[in-house]
């Protein structure tokens, strides 16, 4: 069985798709999802010794050699141009996921479908979509294990009708509007439309840690550290608003 997590994720990824997972570590989603026979066959990614062993043990034991075939390096070093329709990277930072993404350009050549879940940095991600044409199709959210995750879905530039410029543009919601387009990629602009009360959760949750941090500056003596807690409050107003 696949954590919730991974089922959504796996939920995102389309029948009839040739998949990379990269960063798959046991490679659980490619296997459940060719076990399930919706995607041809699948590439699994992993740049570390023990995830690769552990991925390529999964994909035997599963009996699924013939669809799966685990390849060891960086990002997106392990596909060929054209290879794949759906790329899916999971479970790291927003950070990684960028940089990936960002060495990995030539790679990106006919892929139609991104399928990001980052544990952190979820704006990072939604900004390079953003920069490079990529329009965010979907977001979901959920909670696991006390823990609360983001699945970015983003078709590639030229693909449907969807547009950035519409998902980000100013936002009306029951008497308030968000005109800001740095809230939409920091809180979602599907997320914020919703406002589930997982989501509503998270944003407690982060507010309640600024409030920490802020008092935390305010026992400072230091000018630099008064004007970050300025900072900080600032954005927990924003975020309040939003809420
Ligand atoms: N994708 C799986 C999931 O969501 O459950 C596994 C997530 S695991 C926490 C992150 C994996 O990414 C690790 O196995 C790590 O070795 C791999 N990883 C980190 N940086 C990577 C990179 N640049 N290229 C490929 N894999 C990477």
């Amino acid at each position: 069985r696949l954590s919730k997590r991974l089922e959504m994720i796996a939920e995102e990824v389309p029948a009839g798709s040739r998949l990379a997972d990269i960063g798959s570590d046991h490679a659980l989603l490619p296997a459940y999802l060719a076990e399930r026979g919706t995607i041809v066959n699948a590439v699994a990614g992993e740049v570390n010794p023990g995830p690769f062993e552990a991925a390529a043990k999964q994909v035997r034991s599963s009996g699924l050699e013939h669809r799966i075939d685990v390849r060891r390096g960086d990002g997106l070093e392990v596909i060929a141009p054209g290879e794949v329709d759906v790329i899916t990277i999971a479970g790291m930072g927003g950070a990684l996921i960028v940089s990936i993404l960002e060495a990995g350009k030539p790679k990106l050549e006919g892929v139609t479908r991104l399928v990001l879940q980052p544990n952190v940095g979820e704006s990072l991600v939604r900004a390079w979509l953003l920069e490079h044409n990529w329009a965010l199709i979907g977001e979901r959210i959920v909670e696991e294990d006390d823990k609360i995750y983001e699945i970015l879905t983003a078709i590639a530039p030229g693909q449907g009708d969807m547009t950035n410029a519409r998902i980000y543009e100013p936002l009306a919601l029951s008497g308030k509007t968000i005109a800001d387009r740095n809230v939409l990629l920091k809180m979602g602009p599907y997320l914020v439309r919703e406002a589930s009360s997982v989501w509503v959760k998270k944003w407690r949750f982060e507010l309640e840690k600024l409030d920490k941090i802020c008092a935390a500056l305010g026992r400072s003596e230091l000018d630099a550290s008064r004007q970050k807690e300025d900072e900080f409050r600032q954005e927990m107003r924003t975020i309040e608003e939003v809420l």
